[in-house]
């Protein structure tokens, strides 16, 4: 195939001579293959095959059962690279990456959980609508280094900063500004960081764009901030809340449409709050939706820790004009860049379901021509204004299962797949004996 040629010539002519074909697991981590640059022609023509356990098997390696997992004995998926989304690694001389798409090998077809066609298949959805989604995504998370001491790992500069403290003070090894000038050559639209509120912490802006590659970029800057820290014999953590002592990531995401004119269909200078209908049945849509969309923004047990109280992780399910304490907040911006945040996802969150099912939530609301109730005015964490979101994995589940029309746009084989893996951690969890419990027990019962 001459395309693959060309690509072979020019990669070889800047002195790659392999390429690490990568697709998103269920879970939203990174799996890849190194596949030397003279075999990039035949991983083109077949795929390369990788087990179907790789979605099934947890991150303490526990295989666990899903279906068309182990029950089927583990059959085989195709991993075939998308050409177009080569990008040499900026911190690995000699090695390029793609991402693949995932298809079953006997009929070409996309897996069932495969994440990026789960969002196609949305999108699809919305083009229907003729919208066009729009979304920038903004992610935090914790630096950490090994700790001499106590073993494990502690926070870096842990006492050194708060929320905008810039340069050395806060970030003695310029950790952030070595992260960000790679990530410019890894070229997936970062436009700034910052030191985050606390210690150790930090966030990261992405550029606006359309959804899929909005996502595929943010898959790509998680593994990329995670191999960077990596590499400077650090640990970088997107889980939702890592420490008792301090706050949690969060996974903010903007969203707006484009309409077939082209312009914003979320912005209209003579509606309520300078918003279009289109953008207040989508807010409405998000809220109704929100016990479910939480089984994937927040798609861990140790997620719901981060919710709560003067967290500035929401808590009720709300929204706010310029109001960061409400879950869905309205930044001041209109014209083009009249927008929604939505700030109920964890830096935990798998980037492809966590877009695909807020933008399936809000074409729901838009479908149903459904109303928001009034914003929330001040103090964001008064439960007599709005009502709590789930306060754990296996409730956000419930809620998964038990909103129909949700799991009709997301697929059914998807629901089902994704419903047993967590389902699976739940139950693990529930069996666990944590160290709190032996703190609280032990020396007194
Ligand atoms: N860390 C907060 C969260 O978990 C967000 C703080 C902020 O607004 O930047 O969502
Ligand atoms: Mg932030
Ligand atoms: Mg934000």
């Amino acid at each position: 195939t001459p395309d693959v040629r060309q690509h072979m010539e020019r990669l070889a002519a800047e002195g790659i001579d392999v390429v690490r074909v990568t697709y998103p697991d269920l879970i939203g981590t990174e799996r890849a293959r190194d596949v030397l640059l003279d075999h990039l022609p035949a991983a083109c023509d077949h795929g390369l095959a990788f087990c179907r356990a790789v979605y099934h098997t947890s991150p303490q390696g526990d295989v666990v059962p899903v279906a068309g997992g182990l029950d089927a004995g583990l059959p085989d998926i195709a991993v075939r690279p998308d050409l177009g989304t080569l990008v040499a690694l900026p911190w690995e001389p000699g090695v390029a990456a793609c991402l693949g798409e995932v298809i079953d090998p006997a009929t070409g077809a996309p897996a069932p959980e495969s994440p990026r066609d789960l969002l196609r298949a949305v999108l699809a959805r919305c083009q229907e609508q003729g919208l066009r989604p729009v979304v920038g995504p903004e992610l935090e998370y914790f630096l950490c280094e090994p700790d001499a001491e106590g073993g494990g790992w502690r926070r870096y500069a842990r006492d050194a900063g708060v929320v905008y403290t810039a340069g050395l003070r806060a970030d003695p090894d310029n950790h952030l500004l070595r992260t960000l000038r790679l990530l410019r050559e890894l070229n997936i639209g970062a436009l700034s960081g910052n030191h985050e509120f606390d210690g150790g912490q930090f966030e990261i802006n992405l550029t606006h764009s359309e959804a899929l590659s909005a996502a595929d970029r943010a898959f790509r800057f998680k593994a990329a901030v995670k191999e960077l820290a990596r590499k400077e014999g650090r640990l970088a953590t997107f889980m939702a809340k890592p420490f008792n002592d301090a706050g949690g990531s969060g996974f903010h995401l903007h969203l707006s449409c484009e309409g077939e004119d082209g312009r914003n269909a979320f912005d209209d200078p003579a509606g309520t709050y300078g918003l279009s209908a289109t953008a207040r049945h989508a807010i409405a849509g998000i809220l109704a939706h929100a016990p479910a969309l939480a089984a994937l923004a927040n798609p861990t047990v140790n997620s719901y820790r981060r919710f709560g109280p003067d967290t500035l992780a929401p808590w009720l399910i709300d929204w706010g004009l310029d109001n960061r304490s409400a879950m869905v907040r309205i930044p001041p911006e209109r014209g083009s860049g009249a927008r929604l945040e939505l700030r109920l996802g964890d830096a935990s969150a798998n980037p492809y379901l966590l877009i695909a099912a807020t933008l399936a939530a809000a074409l729901l609301g838009i479908r149903a021509g459904a109303e928001p109730p009034a914003p929330l005015e001040g103090y964001g964490y008064d439960t007599a204004k709005a009502a709590l979101l789930p306060t754990n994995l296996s409730a956000a589940l419930d809620a998964l299962e038990a909103d129909s029309d949700l799991t009709e746009l997301l697929g059914k084989d998807f629901t089902a797949s994704y419903l047993s893996y967590k389902r699976n951690e739940v139950e693990r969890f529930g069996r666990h004996v944590t160290d709190w419990e032996f703190t609280e027990y032990a020396h007194h019962l």
